[in-house]
């Protein structure tokens, strides 16, 4: 049987970080994904100040700043009539990044992997689906595993087994970890249109207006588009045809109208199942799990990606001496949902807040977001911007930033790219 120190099943944000990490700590670690390379639909392209600070903290900072990106320093609100306010603005971040730096994940994810093939005791295996869990009583000692490109099946043993695989974790569901459900009163279709350097909007911007909401992140010559819907409404809405779907677009943001026949049909909306949850406990003996897999977040605010990074760093610095020393307790994996989870509830909470007095209401209302009728948390911000910090600082940074351990920090380096 083949056998590891730490396996950390699945390459995200959380896995590749925390794979990274635990190498440079001289751990040894193995990554499996299930995927033949990062390349996937989208799924978040937001890179935060507080993981641009982590990668100045790596060394990664000269390389990271190599892969095409476009940077955000403000996050706006449309209004009425053309009219617009600021709910963010990240020039007034503490801290060297002052923005969100928009980069496909999959070269996010590229550059972490190489940064571990730098380190001996770094492992990473794609293709490699993990499809449940070997246990010694009640102690999960490893995973069985298929290879996707020959097909074979094999086990791998190890000291503890991180999982990072995502809200749709089958490692949590094989453990049966009890869960907080939030439920949440939306669904989001994304998808794309063209974007001019003459539109009026340059960071990322929200429309809340007649039942619908929209969101549009600036991703280079294309917006990603978010359209929020009623939770359960999917086959209702897509029913209604492309057509209705494009009146409803121009409706909320009318400057849209020039390009909307690019939706060429109902099936470019992706629907994502929005989901918030979180586990009540994030390990078992033998398992602890991190990110999405601990904590599945709502798309409001955009920060799955901030946390899942940030529980990799704590866990990192809070596991690599024991599991080097081969001293991993029970008590040793609970220290890591101790560090966890404030910022996780504060950012849950805020979610389930603007999902109930915000989101909530207008998914079910005919009422407009005007300059005269902006939520008063809003109308303040504009009259006293140094409040736009304070979501800045939410999104971008969050509760609890994590820095890197001293072990896994490097002077500024450029790596080679693969
Ligand atoms: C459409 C969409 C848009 C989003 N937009 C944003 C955004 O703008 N900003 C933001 O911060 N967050 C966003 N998120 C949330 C963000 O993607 C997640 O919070 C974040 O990726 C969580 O990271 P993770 O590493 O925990 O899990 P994931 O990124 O989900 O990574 C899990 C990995 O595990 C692999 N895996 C799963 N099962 C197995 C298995 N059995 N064996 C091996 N490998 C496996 C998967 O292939 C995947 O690579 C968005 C999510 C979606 C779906």
């Amino acid at each position: 049987m083949e056998r590891t120190t730490c396996l950390v099943v699945g390459g995200g944000p959380a896995g590749m970080v925390l794979g990274l990490l635990l190498a440079r700590g001289g751990v040894e670690v193995t990554v499996l994904e299930k995927h033949a390379d990062f390349l996937r639909d989208f799924r978040g392209d937001t890179v935060h100040a507080s993981t641009l600070t982590l990668m100045d903290e790596l060394g990664l900072g000269p390389a990271f700043e190599q892969v095409p990106h476009q940077d955000v320093d403000k996050i706006e609100a449309l209004l009425d009539g053309g009219a617009k306010a600021t709910i963010a603005d990240l020039s007034r971040l503490p801290g060297p990044n002052k923005r969100i730096a928009m980069v496909p994940q999959w070269d996010f994810l590229d550059l972490l992997a190489d940064a571990g093939k730098l380190e001996p005791s770094f492992t990473l295996r794609m293709n490699t689906e993990v499809t449940g869990i070997t246990k010694q009583g009640n102690r999960v000692t490893g995973v069985t595993y298929r290879d996707r490109v020959d097909g074979h099946e094999g086990e791998i043993a190890a000291d503890l087994v991180v999982a990072a695989d995502g809200r749709g974790s089958i490692l949590r569901a094989a453990v049966d970890l009890p869960v907080y459900r939030f439920g949440a009163p939306m669904d989001v279709w994304w998808f794309r249109l063209p974007r001019n350097e003459s539109d009026p909007v340059k960071g990322g911007a929200g429309r809340f207006s007649a039942g619908s909401g929209m969101v549009l992140i600036p991703r280079g010559e294309y917006f990603q588009c978010a359209f929020l819907i009623r939770k359960g409404t999917d086959r209702q809405l897509r029913a209604e045809g492309v057509e209705k779907f494009r009146e409803r677009v121009v409706t909320l943001i009318p400057w849209l109208a020039d390009r909307v026949h690019h939706i060429e049909s109902i099936d470019d909306a992706k629907l994502l199942d929005v989901k918030l949850d979180r586990l009540r406990r994030w390990h078992v003996d033998g398992l602890l799990c991190i990110g999405d897999a601990a904590h599945a977040m709502s798309p409001v605010g955009g920060v799955g990606i901030n946390l899942a990074v940030q529980d990799a760093v704590a866990t990192a610095r809070l596991l690599a001496r024991p599991l080097r020393q081969g001293r991993v307790t029970s008590e040793t994996l609970a220290k890591v949902r101790r560090r966890r989870l404030f910022p996780t509830m504060v950012i849950q909470t805020m979610q389930r807040v603007i999902h109930r007095l915000f989101l909530g209401r207008k998914l079910n209302s005919a009422e407009t977001v005007s300059s005269t009728g902006m939520p008063f948390m809003l109308e303040a911000a504009q009259r006293l911007p140094f409040l736009q910090a304070v979501p800045a600082y939410v999104i971008a940074i969050g509760p609890r930033p994590e820095h890197a351990p001293e072990f896994a920090r490097r002077k500024p380096q450029t790596i080679a790219r693969s």
